[in-house]
């Protein structure tokens, strides 16, 4: 299929023409590129560069799963999400999902099957979050940032269904997780390589 729309339109390529940092924060850097249009135009591209991240579905034997609540300034609003975090330098995605889920539920998983990949913000960042999904639990003990405060939560994934549908939920990697876990569960979900 996107060969399909590759055919009908052979030159969308933009060809970098400069490259300037427009913005270092601690988190976040921005880059402002000025870039040539397939079609011979000169235009500004602004974009938020990220690690990436990765996402974790934690599926229980009972069909439950784990639910943060969790504040987002941006939004000055809390949200219902699945785990997540931020790669470390070089880390590899899956070492940070383990890491990820360890630290803000203090659960350990044994067996881990990769989801896939979302592009969360393609209009103004490079951001990817790979999403896994992890069974075979082991217990132990929340190892949160200092100043991260959220809750976690054991929640049925019937119900994780139903609040991605009702407006409850509308965390895109959630949302998209919920989604794939759902596909997952039906065996609809395609095998992806780790
Ligand atoms: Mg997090």
């Amino acid at each position: 299929m996107r060969d399909e729309f590759i055919q009908h339109l052979p030159e969308i390529k933009e060809e970098l023409i400069a490259r300037e940092k427009a913005f270092d924060g601690n988190f976040l850097h921005l880059t402002r590129d000025t870039v040539k249009t397939a079609n011979g135009k000169i235009r500004s591209r602004e974009y938020i560069n990220h690690p990436g991240a990765a996402a974790i579905i934690y599926l229980f034997d009972d069909e439950t799963t784990l639910l943060e609540y969790q504040w987002r300034q941006p939004c000055e609003s809390a949200f219902l999400e699945f785990p997540a975090g931020k790669l470390d330098p070089n880390e590899d995605p899956l070492v940070c999902a383990k890491r990820e889920l360890k630290e803000e539920t203090g659960y350990s998983a044994t067996d881990w099957v990769y989801l896939g990949r979302i592009h969360n913000a393609i209009g103004y960042s490079d951001e990817k979050i790979e999403l896994y999904l992890a069974r075979g639990l082991t217990t132990g003990d929340q190892a949160l940032d200092d100043g991260e405060c959220l809750s976690v939560k054991r929640v049925p994934v019937k119900e994780v269904f139903e609040m991605a549908l009702n407006g409850e939920i509308t965390d895109v990697k959630t949302l998209i997780g919920a989604y794939w876990l759902e596909k997952w569960l039906k065996g609809e979900m395609p095998v992806k390589s780790l």
